[in-house]
């Protein structure tokens, strides 16, 4: 599965360091630090889309988009009955 390049993991550096801490990872809400690779994603949080550890993340190819992997399983969970 291919990601485009708009939707690819974003190292942290000293300015989303910055910006990024404010709040901190949307997901598990820790601090990012310095080189850790994130994403914008959506999940169970309000406010659209926020910057969690790739890890935590899906790249969803239906939406084009990284969902926080939770959301990720419970969708796919509601959309395909076992
Ligand atoms: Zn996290």
């Amino acid at each position: 599965m291919s990601i485009p390049v708009n939707q690819q993991p974003i190292i942290i550096d000293l300015e989303r360091l910055n910006t990024g801490n404010a709040r901190g990872c949307a997901a598990c809400n820790q601090k990012f630090t310095l080189g850790e690779r994130v994403v914008l994603a959506c999940g169970f949080w309000d406010g659209g889309q926020r910057l969690i550890h790739e890890s935590e993340g899906v790249f969803d190819s239906a939406t084009g988009q990284w969902v926080e992997r939770a959301c990720h399983t419970a969708r796919y969970t509601a959309r395909t009955p076992a």
